[in-house]
């Protein structure tokens, strides 16, 4: 899939940026609570708002690694709903992307 050559490799940078920031936030979880009750509560919200994070960047790592395995495998570019290719645009935009507009518009995202 010579095609696609480039946006496997921004895929790849994306990949490695996500895997990048999810090693933080990971790392910023893990930081011992403070013994001071209201430092506690603050913490854990903050623990919670890292855990947010922590989820959006696994589930674009997750799409990530899709679009990978859909270029080296064949049906990249495609929507995975209609089967019409994906304007260029599109994949420019939100490479890592499974469904035509139209398509992605319909399932409200
Ligand atoms: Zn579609």
């Amino acid at each position: 899939m010579k095609e696609y050559e480039e946006v496997r490799s921004s895929l790849i940078e994306m990949l490695e940026d996500l895997d990048d920031r999810l090693g933080k936030i990971a790392h910023d979880v893990k930081e011992p609570l403070d013994k001071d009750f209201e430092e506690q509560a603050t913490q854990a919200e903050n623990d919670e708002v890292l855990d947010g994070l922590g989820n959006a960047a696994r589930t674009e790592i997750e799409m990530v690694r899709e679009a990978i395995a859909r270029i080296d495998q064949g049906g990249y570019g495609s929507c995975q709903v209609c089967g019409q290719p994906i304007n260029k645009e599109r994949l420019k935009a939100v490479p890592y992307t499974t469904m035509c507009i139209k398509c992605a518009s319909q399932a409200g995202r």
